[in-house]
Parts: C-alpha cells; sequence; structure tokens
C-alpha cells in the first residue's frame, strides 16, 4: 500500500518536476532580461565569432540535462542579445512586448496547440476569432473583411496578394489555383517606388515576376499622386492591374492620398492592396487618423502586431475585403482534417497548414491596452519621436532631414570641413551611428534617402520615457563631440 502511494506521488512530481524547475528558471533569466534593460547596453557587445565560438557546443549522444540546456543557453548568448525591448532603440520600426501579450505567448507555447484547425484547438480559434473582429474595429476596417494571422508582413503580403492575383484572373476566367500561372493573362503590379522590399518578395514568391512592378514616382511628400497613377492607367487601360499603396514607408511615415487613388483605381478595374505595417495602426488615434482616410476603401490590407501594437515577434495580420477571395486561393481540406460546423478554421484563411496560435498574443495586448491605451502609445511615440529629431537636430554638427509626422523621422551629421562635400556628409552621418552604437546608450540605424545617408529615428516601443529620450540625445551629443 505504501509502496503503491509512493510510487504514484513519485509519478506526479516527476511529470510536475520535469518542467517546473526549467520554467521557473527560464522565468529567473527573462526577468533579469527585462528588468536590467534600463542599465544594460543596447547594441551587442559580443562579436560574431566569440558567439559561434560559444554556441557551437557539440550535440552529445546522451543529451544535456535541460536545466543544463538553459543555463548554457543564457550565459553563451550574453551580449549577443540586442535591447531592442528597451525603451531606447531606435533602429528599424521595432516594437517591444507589452506585458500581457508577452505571458499569453509563454501560454501559447505551454499550451502548444495546432492552430490549423477548431478540431485540434477550439479555445485558440475563438480567441483568433475574437481578436480577428477586434483588430477590425480598431483599425477602422469592413467589420466583414476576412483575416489571417501571420508570421509578420512579409507573408501577409503574399496572403493578400494570392487573394489579388485569385480575383483578377478569374475575371478572365482563369482559374489560377487549378491551372496555374504558364500561359496565364499577366497581372501588372503599380506602386510608388518607395515601397518596402517585402512587396517585390511576394511578387517573386506568388509567380507574378518582379518584372511586372512598375514603378511610380512619388512627390516631395513621398506620395503617390492621383494624376501620377491616372497616368499608368492611360498607358495600359487593359492589364489587370493591382495597386499597391503606402500606410507609413519606413523613412518619413509617407502615407498615399486614399480618397483620390483608391476610387480612381477602383473605376480602372485594378484591386488596391495597401501596406500599412505599421502606419495601418494610426487608424486608433483621433489624432492621426486623417492620415488615412479612405483607406477602408481598399480591397486587402497589412499591418504588423510585432511593430507598434509592441506584440512579441511573429505577428502580422492580413485583411482581405470579399472573403471569398481569400477562400479560394488559401483555403485546403483533405479527407482526415476534423471540421465543427460554424466554427473559423484558421487552415481556410492562412497559407499554412500546423501553425503556433498566435492572434492569442494579440488578444491578450488589445485587452491590456484597450482603445484609449493603443491611441495612447500611438500619440506618445509619435511625441518622442518628433522630440528626438528636433533635439538632435538642434545639437552642433546635425541637421534635421525629415522631421516626423508621425514616429519616423531623418537627421544627419555633417562633416566640419569648410569645402565638404556630400560624401563627407555620408561618412560623418555613418561614423556617428558608429560611435553611438559602440558606446551603447541607444540604437539608431543607417540608411540612404534620396542619395543621402541618414540616420533613422523610429519609435514604436510603449516603454519610451522622456528620460530615454534625454538619454538617447546626451549619448547623440557625446558621439558628435569625438
Ligand atoms: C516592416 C515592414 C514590412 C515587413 O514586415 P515584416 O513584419 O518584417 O515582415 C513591410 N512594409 C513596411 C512598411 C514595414 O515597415
Amino acid at each position: 500500500m505504501f509502496v503503491t502511494e509512493q510510487t504514484r506521488d513519485t509519478t506526479t512530481t516527476t511529470t510536475g518536476s520535469a518542467f517546473r524547475p526549467v520554467l521557473q528558471q527560464a522565468l529567473r533569466y527573462a526577468l533579469d532580461h527585462l528588468e536590467n534593460l534600463d542599465r544594460a547596453p543596447v547594441s551587442p557587445m559580443a562579436t560574431l565569432d566569440e558567439l559561434r565560438a560559444r554556441l557551437d557546443r557539440p550535440v552529445t549522444d546522451a543529451g544535456v540535462e535541460a536545466a543544463t540546456v538553459i543555463n548554457d543557453l543564457v550565459a553563451d548568448a550574453r551580449d549577443g542579445i540586442i535591447g531592442s525591448a528597451s525603451g531606447r532603440f531606435f533602429g528599424w520600426v521595432i516594437g517591444g512586448s507589452v506585458p500581457a501579450a508577452l505571458g499569453a505567448e509563454w501560454l501559447v507555447s505551454a499550451w502548444d496547440q495546432n492552430a490549423a484547425i477548431h478540431a485540434c484547438g477550439p479555445a485558440v480559434a475563438v480567441i483568433e476569432e475574437i481578436a480577428g473582429k477586434w483588430l477590425k474595429d480598431l483599425l477602422r476596417l469592413p467589420p466583414t473583411a476576412a483575416f489571417a494571422f501571420t508570421t509578420g508582413s512579409q507573408l501577409a503580403h503574399v496572403t493578400g496578394l494570392a487573394a489579388a492575383r485569385h480575383a483578377l484572373l478569374a475575371r478572365r476566367v482563369w482559374d489560377v489555383e487549378r491551372q496555374g500561372l504558364a500561359g496565364s493573362p499577366r497581372i501588372r503590379i503599380v506602386s510608388g517606388h518607395q515601397r518596402h522590399g517585402s512587396i517585390e518578395r511576394a511578387v517573386r514568391l506568388l509567380g507574378l515576376g518582379s518584372d511586372s512592378v512598375v514603378d511610380l514616382p512619388t512627390d516631395a511628400q513621398g506620395r503617390l499622386a492621383p494624376d501620377t497613377l491616372a497616368a499608368a492607367f492611360r498607358d495600359r487601360s487593359d492589364a489587370l492591374t493591382i495597386v499597391i499603396l503606402q500606410a507609413g514607408d519606413l523613412n518619413i511615415g509617407a502615407f498615399d492620398p486614399f480618397t483620390d487613388l483608391i476610387p480612381l483605381a477602383h473605376q480602372n478595374g485594378a484591386w488596391v492592396h495597401v501596406d500599412g505595417a505599421f502606419g495601418l495602426w494610426v487608424n486608433a488615434s483621433q489624432t492621426y487618423r486623417h492620415l488615412l482616410e479612405g483607406v477602408e476603401l481598399a480591397d486587402s490590407w497589412v499591418v504588423d502586431g510585432h511593430k507598434w501594437l509592441n506584440v512579441p515577434y511573429d505577428s502580422g495580420y492580413a485583411f482581405v475585403a470579399d472573403p471569398r477571395t481569400l477562400r479560394d486561393a488559401v483555403s485546403h481540406r483533405t479527407s482526415y482534417t476534423a471540421f465543427v460546423e460554424g466554427a473559423r478554421d484558421p487552415i481556410d484563411w492562412n497559407p499554412e497548414w500546423s501553425r503556433r496560435a498566435r492572434g492569442v498574443a494579440t488578444y491578450a495586448a488589445i485587452r491590456q491596452l484597450g482603445r484609449q491605451g493603443i491611441a495612447d502609445l500611438i500619440d506618445r511615440t509619435c511625441h518622442h519621436a518628433q522630440a528626438l529629431v528636433r533635439r538632435i537636430g538642434a545639437l552642433p554638427g546635425a541637421e534635421v532631414v525629415w522631421k516626423p509626422t508621425i514616429n519616423q523621422g531623418l537627421v544627419r551629421f555633417l562633416s566640419r570641413g569648410a569645402d565638404a562635400t556630400s560624401a563627407d556628409h555620408d561618412n560623418r552621418t555613418d561614423e556617428v551611428i558608429g560611435h553611438i552604437l559602440k558606446a551603447g546608450e541607444a540604437f539608431f540605424g543607417g540608411v540612404t534617402w534620396q542619395g543621402m545617408r541618414c540616420m533613422r529615428v523610429s519609435v514604436c516601443n510603449w516603454q519610451t520615457s522622456d528620460e530615454d529620450v534625454d538619454r538617447a540625445v546626451t549619448a547623440v551629443d557625446i558621439a558628435l563631440r569625438r
């Protein structure tokens, strides 16, 4: 009797203890990382060779104890984890994670549901269904639009443009899913030339070919002018066309004039796809939503959760106004999938089979922040970006190149010589960025914009405070004095 009891106890504790010490240890390390962000350098301090030498441990025959794996991982990765979760990280367009989203993300890993179909993850399928509805509401998109939770905007572009490809070819009685593209009518893609590189890659993956992309010039504000688009239709009024519009570009946060462009594109039979990877979020703010007026008239939209909503990485969204086109393009069914009447099965909308329930973190972030919290996040980060550009631009040897409309701006650094050339200013800009990164107090990236080297300022993190802005300006000031 005693032995049986003991055996049962041991079994229970064994199952429990297999996870508990390891997860508790991981929790401690995670908190050490997050709670130390204010003091730690934001730039990587370990070299490539150091990281390889530490991490390339032999794969043993017997394996390694779980606790040791976690200990070693943290020790080996040290100084190679950049401070992108910190409030002083202004490189690329990178957000942090709000606590509820990070906590939800951990639960998703623990639950380990396959979110392909409702039947193998009922609760997570419903959570995604609700999160999709909330997103359409917050982003002011049509409530009837279909959606997919993707890995990021890159795959959201593939998803939205797969629906576009389906719909345009169906008009010429061409079933692209069945017949493929060989011998099909050509589709051309028309957009302003400042588009993000992920669009080109989506076009390549969909077999439309990057030669099908027609570059149109943009105006001084980075916008596609209605006359320019009208001319593109005059040239080729018969072509099947996808017009790709920009809602917030990477460098200056430019927004195309949707109210004029979308009806014009539709009059010419085009499909309109909007890249709003971060910019579509300004629809959640009363201060900035005028920039997006008319955007809801488009046919498909792309947004990220992992940038401005501050959901951990692996979070993008595709929305398609006509649900049938997305479903026809990506849905997949087999005899062994089980379907629950009336349920939403992600496999009908996502170009994936087995997948993590990545919509759960979005659900949690929206609940934590609420409508006002999201609006405040947008307004606050825009305000910080504007302050950073203004104050850095006012330092001796610096210059404002683009004053942010939203959360993206550009500055550059000038060579001191009286006969300095633009190449000298370019070199000086890269040199100052290098000094800033080396000191590790703030992180900014370089970019070539209109032929000029610039330092990009992007603020997307809920944690950025006035104090972080002060510290970043001081760090730039110190770098400029070197
Ligand atoms: C970041 C970004 C993308 C690509 O998004 P991922 O989530 O990195 O795939 C596309 N367009 C714009 C405007 C972006 O800022």
